[in-house]
């Protein structure tokens, strides 16, 4: 046949079109993200780098990579562990992958001779996290095709794969679960058992490290790998930069990214570039004396922010002061922990986690995890380095016994540096390389908290109410305490003034890097959440959140006032709150009285106080109480809401509703369980717990 000229213009559009389809604009220099640029800038990331997973290992001589889907840096985190640990024992070359960067349509095309390893996190109601989005959609979409077309179109890839997930929720592990059955229906090998961890039981670690061995024994038959005696190899390389101090304008003190360094910070904000956000009021919300509980007002003017009701804020926390110290002091670096240090990735795709060059102070008081409890693994990887032989053995059993190691470590809520510490018994540690701290401490989190307040009513303004974490540890003086909750507190007592700015004798760096977060500021972000009033203010709400689950309850009344201030019909508003006694941690008790005029009788407060008679009473009672009038509601199709504790009380609460539906409708407790899942489904029952 021959074509004129008009066909071939069409036909190339048509193939220049396809081309920019396939490779999603990579080869026109094209992010995918609009916003990619600003992420780049705040990341250090570079623009434009290929998105062909089989093109990245082959240039760098990889035949292994692990993806990780990852919301918190945990997925992330036993990804790294992985990539470490096969290259040590097995001599695999390993990488580590973020699922948002690769393209996945080539990877029938990956060869047998290779593995990819899939550790994947489940974010909220079974949900992908953000990262994972588009590789989850793909992978088990109808209509999934790939490159070469073969049939099978996987049966080349080899895999692994692990979950992350809690057992309180109702769609355990759904991610791994569902990308599993995929990769299976598209008949890939998977090698070993599809893991799954449960944050839920408290198990998530024990989990991983009880599903990574008989793994890896199934990985190094299929691929004939031998194993060898674990050498400790270090990812990271740390440079003394001797020609730099503190005060030179180039070092990072804690500032998370470039254009905080330069003083050039704007938004978008997100979870790689949080906004210093001005603490606009503090206040203490419990009369006990030994409990602590803060109101806390972050303004986001001017700062592009904004939030929706029932949304979450995640704040930035800093290390304290004193557990700083003791982390530089049990290793040694104390004396040098104002010294100025670049870290060099030794291995092309290991990532550094932070900026540099920087101090060793900034780095362990910003942007370690040095309070969480200790890995088993990285005990046992530490043992090479204990000061002496005895310390050496009991850390090698403390690594490898895991019966041991939760009965020596188990009641004493050690971090690293008291782990070290008493092990060691009070010898420092001098020869840990620092980078084993980088790769087997998790990257400082941010903390996330229900807004307590309504963006209809402060639209500039975000309310958090947060319980101050502390536990009195037997045969301790200092009781155990939280990261980012005294972090806040310490915020709290400076901006009012308090005459005790260390109450529970922390300290803390409150002025930030630079003095940058002076006049009381805190580092923040905007999470979205799905936690929402319904649209029509006239339908009836239910809530239940005893203690800080009251949190966004308090936005979703406010903003009911205001509805009805405007005007609106408000429908019938129960919230079921719970607490130890009214005289000390009944939350915002004077406010409930404001919103009742404006919202007069519809609203109602019901109250379940655990510790007023010899009975203890919760909320779950309270609702039983309330059946007859709570089956009426909900067949008025009312939302109901439950937030706050996931391990006990929202599952009991389910367990009521289910009580409740069956009665008064006259169906089994079973049927009224499966009009509880409706419900989820239909977004008429919502959660927010944690
Ligand atoms: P952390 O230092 O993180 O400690 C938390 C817990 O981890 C400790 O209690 C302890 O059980 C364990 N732990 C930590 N270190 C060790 C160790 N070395 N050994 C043994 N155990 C250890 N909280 C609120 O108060 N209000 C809210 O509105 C709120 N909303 C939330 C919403 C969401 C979506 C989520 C996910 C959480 C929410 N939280 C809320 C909880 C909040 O995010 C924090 O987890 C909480 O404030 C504790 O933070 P922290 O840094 O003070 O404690």
């Amino acid at each position: 046949a021959e074509f004129d000229t008009l066909d071939i213009v069409v036909l190339g559009v048509i193939l220049l079109g396809t081309i920019a389809y396939f490779t999603k604009g990579t080869l026109w220099g094209i992010t995918k993200d609009p916003y990619a640029n600003a992420f780049a800038n705040a990341n250090g990331a570079k623009a434009g780098r290929s998105r062909n997973i089989l093109e990245k290992m082959d240039e760098t001589g990889k035949n292994c990579v692990i993806f990780y889907g990852s919301q918190t840096g945990t997925a992330e985190d036993y990804a790294s562990r992985l990539a470490k640990e096969g290259k040590s024992r097995f001599g695999l070359e390993t990488m580590v992958a973020d699922l948002e960067e690769y393209d996945f349509d080539n990877l029938d095309a990956m060869p047998s001779d290779k593995v990819v390893m899939f550790i994947l996190a489940t974010y909220g109601e079974g949900e992908p996290t953000d990262n994972a989005v588009e590789f989850y959609e793909f992978i088990t979409g109808d209509d999934v095709s790939f490159s070469e077309g073969s049939d099978p179109a996987l049966q080349n890839l080899n895999y692994v794969a692990f979950g992350l997930g809690n057992n309180t929720y109702e769609h355990y592990n759904s991610m791994v679960r569902n990308v599993d059955k995929a990769l299976q229906k598209l008949g890939a090998n998977r090698i070993g058992e599809a893991g799954e961890g449960d944050d839920g039981a408290g198990t998530m670690e024990e989990d991983f490290l009880a599903w990574k061995d008989p793994m890896w024994a199934a990985l190094a038959e299929k691929m004939g790998l031998e194993e060898r005696e674990a050498v400790y190899e270090p990812t990271f390389g740390i440079v003394d930069r001797e020609n730099l101090t503190v005060d030179s304008p180039e070092v990072y003190l804690g500032e998370p990214n470039k254009m905080h360094l330069e003083g050039t910070a704007k938004g978008p904000f997100n979870s790689h570039n949080p906004y210093i956000a001005p603490i606009a009021e503090s206040r203490e919300l419990f009369s006990a004396k030994d409990r602590n509980c803060i109101h806390m007002d972050v303004d986001i003017n001017g700062s592009n922010l904004s939030y929706q009701t029932g949304d979450h804020i995640a704040i930035w926390p800093t290390n304290s002061g004193d557990e700083v110290d003791r982390f530089l002091d049990i290793i040694g670096l104390k004396e040098k922990r104002n010294n100025v240090i670049s870290i060099k990735a030794l291995e092309p795709t290991a990532k550094v986690p932070f900026p540099t060059p920087t101090t060793y102070d900034a780095i362990v008081r910003y942007h370690l995890e040095i309070c969480a409890p200790v890995s088993r693994q990285f005990v046992a990887t530490l043992a090479a380095f204990a000061p002496n032989d005895e310390v050496k053995a009991e850390m090698a059993r403390l690594g490898s016994d895991k019966e041991y190691f939760h009965s020596k470590t188990g009641p004493h809520f050690y971090n690293i540096a008291r782990l070290l510490d008493t092990v060691g018994k009070g010898e420092k540690w001098t020869n840990i390389p620092f980078s084993a701290f980088i790769e087997g401490l998790n990257k400082l989190q941010p903390r996330y908290y229900s807004i307590s307040s309504s963006s209809l009513v402060q639209p500039k303004k975000i309310s958090i109410t947060a319980v101050i974490e502390s536990q009195a540890i037997p045969g301790r003086k200092d009781p155990f305490r939280g990261v980012a909750t005294n972090y806040l507190f310490a915020l709290k007592q400076k901006q009012n003034g308090d005459p005790n700015p260390s109450p529970f004798g922390k300290t803390y760096a409150l002025n930030g890097p630079r003095n940058k977060f002076d006049g009381i500021h805190v580092p923040v972000h905007v999470r979205h959440s799905n936690f929402k009033l319904p649209s029509d203010p006239a339908k009836p709400v239910i809530m239940v959140g005893p203690g800080t689950g009251v949190a966004p309850f308090r936005g979703f009344i406010q903003e009911r006032a205001k509805q009805a201030q405007n005007g609106a019909t408000v429908g019938r508003t129960i919230l079921f709150f719970g607490c130890r006694k009214r005289s000390e941690d009944f939350l915002y008790e004077s406010e409930w009285e404001e919103y009742k005029k404006a919202l007069g009788d519809s609203l109602e407060i019901v109250t379940a106080f655990s510790r007023e008679s010899s009975k203890k009473v919760y909320v779950q009672h309270r609702l039983k109480e309330r059946s007859k009038e709570i089956g009426e509601l909900l067949s008025q199709k009312a939302y109901f809401y439950v937030c706050g504790d996931a391990a006990h009380m929202a599952r009991e609460v389910n367990t009521v509703l289910a009580q409740i539906i069956a009665e008064s409708r006259g169906v089994s407790e079973t049927k009224g369980e499966e009009i509880v899942k409706n419900m989820r489904a239909a977004n008429q029952y919502q959660e927010d717990v944690w």
